[in-house]
């Protein structure tokens, strides 16, 4: 069976970006672009996407849960849940939306998929954890998942790899420090990440050639494939190369990332969103919920809409009691007290400030 190579475009800029970096560095990887469509994007999110479908030269497949509900998938899955809002501890929304749908599109088929955690970055970046489906990160110095990074690296598994580093080794300048981590077992006092360092830090395309001649006695989907290009790949991209990527290419930065100046109190500052993903999602930080009220006023009353029964989108206070003056004042003070303290000046984007929030959440919404 043929193996599928598919990349999910969330409509953040790291996934943009992968997809760019994906067609200009391997254009004969055949890859199926698909985006999980909740119905409640921002309008900026089906701009980038329309703009990725030309320099792709070829179709994002949109992918819609619930496609024959007359309502919009959100909409269709909150009416199942009795309207009680998904949140950080409870978020059907992206089971619903972006993973079933994800699954569901792939079957049983083996599949690459691409995902653009950047080398900056330390979060994982789980997609799914069906055996058919292996997640690769171009953008990381070690572009293997955690799990197969585990079995390659396991103790039990020595004696296999030292063979196969024999079989592949070119006998370089490299080869006898390589073979010597090889055989050193994993223990408290050398651990499996320090292990994975040295081995990428003394040769990531040895690293990754290794892993590929392992997989061939697995059930992964790389077993099937005679050659992987991006066993050569040695880049590491970093926040800084995701923003040149998305500007060089005409791509361009998602709207939201643009920065707005705002005035409080006789303090000037700027704000922005920090990540795509629905409108009203949970994980947006309170000033983040100020520039939807400012920013988008209509989208903040349908958000606000959702809030009924009780549900609220953040625990400790309601969508209306954020809007009053007062509040709006403190939320904006508070933040410029952060963003001066964080203040990252060699970077125009806001982004570096609302850093903080970016690992949370999953990557099918925000990468
Ligand atoms: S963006 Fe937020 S609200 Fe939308 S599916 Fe993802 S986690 Fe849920």
């Amino acid at each position: 069976m043929k193996v599928r190579h598919v990349l999910g475009i969330s409509g953040g800029k790291d996934s943009a970006a992968l997809a760019i970096y994906m067609k200009t560095n391997y254009p004969d990887l055949d890859i199926e672009y698909y985006t999980s469509d909740t119905g409640r994007e921002l309008d900026e999110t089906y701009h980038l996407i329309d703009n990725l479908e030309i320099f792709l030269g070829k179709k994002i497949l949109r992918l819609t849960a619930a496609d024959n509900s007359p309502e919009l998938p959100f909409d269709h899955f909150l009416k199942m849940y009795g309207g009680f809002l998904p949140s950080s501890n409870a978020r059907w929304c992206t089971k619903k939306l972006k993973l079933e749908p994800f699954e569901k599109f792939v079957g049983s088929d083996p599949v690459i998929s691409y995902v653009g955690i950047r080398g900056d970055e330390e979060r994982e970046g789980y997609i799914s954890k069906k055996s058919n489906i292996q997640s690769i990160f171009p953008f990381r110095k070690n572009i293997w998942s955690e799990d197969i990074v585990m079995k390659v690296l396991s103790n039990e598994n020595i004696s296999k790899l030292t063979e196969l580093f024999k079989q592949i080794d070119t006998a370089n300048s490299k080869s006898v420090r390589i073979q010597e981590i090889i055989s050193t077992p994993v223990s408290n006092s050398f651990t499996q990440p320090q292990k994975l360092n040295q081995l990428l830090d003394l040769g990531i395309k040895e690293f990754n050639h290794l892993v590929f001649e392992f997989l061939k006695g697995t059930n992964y989907p790389l077993s099937r494939e005679t050659d992987f290009p991006l066993v050569t790949n040695e880049d590491v991209l970093v926040r800084d190369d995701i923003f040149k990527i998305l500007e060089e290419s005409g791509v361009g930065v998602p709207q939201y990332y643009k920065e707005v100046a705002f005035e409080i109190n006789g303090k000037n500052s700027t704000y922005a969103r920090s990540r795509s993903g629905c409108f009203f999602c949970f994980y947006q930080q309170k000033i983040e919920w100020v520039w939807l009220y400012e920013q988008h006023p209509d989208l903040f009353e349908k958000a606000m809409e959702y809030e009924k029964d009780g549900y609220t989108w953040m625990q400790e206070e309601s969508l209306s009691d954020l809007i009053k003056p007062d509040r709006i004042a403190r939320i904006k003070e508070d933040y410029i007290k952060r963003t001066e303290r964080n203040k990252n000046s060699n970077s125009p984007y806001l982004i570096d400030i609302l850093a903080d929030a970016e690992g949370e959440g999953c990557a099918s919404c925000f990468i």
